[in-house]
């Protein structure tokens, strides 16, 4: 029979049995789950490649549940690999992608995305400005992306200021006071990130108090959008 392979980004592994894993990974047709049986085994082939963050191609048995039949390493990503804060960043993507991608969702774009991202993170000097990048675009993707350049209400386009929690932009006349309004210089990083071409971007190599007051918006804005408080994001904010 055969069998046809697929190229996966592993979310997370959980034990199965004695030697065994189950696997949850990100593929182009969405989260794929299968069986690794032995692949805890020292002599297992497999043993290195069914570890989370791991990009691999993967072939799978064509049954209800599906066993991985083999895998091959794609790309390693020593970068990352290497640095606690890339880790934790990519740590940070997997729990991302795990708990909000859909089943409808474009998977092929966000696969592509996502390979492209992991690219960026493995030779970047700015690992949080990655995430951010991600953060937005992925937000954007799952149909909570801002709209920079006009009003909510009124498609104004002049004067615009930024609703920290809502990310909704609001122009003079539109802003609430019980809003907590930002204005272009400080939102300016967060525009960039959003429309920037990853494999093109730039740092901005922000200060402290900068990278948590643009970090501290990104995560009003998924708990407003999205409640998702993921672990690694938590340990992320504690090595910086
Ligand atoms: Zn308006």
């Amino acid at each position: 029979m055969m069998l046809s392979e697929e190229a996966a980004y592993i979310l997370k592994t959980v034990d199965y049995g004695e030697h065994g894993k189950i696997l949850y990974a990100y593929t182009a047709s969405g989260i794929k789950n299968a069986i690794a049986r032995g692949v805890k085994k020292m002599q297992s082939p497999l043993r290195h490649l069914v570890q989370s963050g791991m990009l691999i191609t993967m072939e799978l048995s064509k049954s209800k549940f599906p066993t991985l039949k083999d895998a091959r390493m794609l790309t390693y990503h020593q970068g990352i690999r290497d640095d606690i804060l890339k880790t934790t960043v990519a740590a940070t993507i997997r729990e991302l992608i795990y708990f909000n991608v859909n089943e409808h969702d474009d998977h092929p774009k966000l696969f592509a995305f996502l390979k492209k991202v992991l690219t960026a993170l493995d030779k970047t000097d700015a690992p949080l400005e990655v995430l951010m990048i991600f953060e937005l675009k992925f937000l954007y993707f799952l149909g909570y992306g801002i709209s920079f350049n006009k009003c909510s209400l009124c498609h104004a386009t002049k004067h615009l200021q930024l609703d920290i929690y809502t990310g909704m932009m609001f122009c003079e006349a539109h802003s609430d006071a019980l809003a907590v309004l930002i204005k272009e210089p400080e939102y300016a990083p967060l525009k960039y990130y959003l429309h920037v071409d990853i494999e093109k971007f730039k740092p901005y190599h922000h200060n402290k108090t900068t990278l948590n007051t643009l970090t501290n918006i990104i995560d009003g804005l998924y708990e407003s959008h999205l409640s998702t408080k993921t672990k690694a994001k938590k340990l992320l904010k504690t090595l910086y």
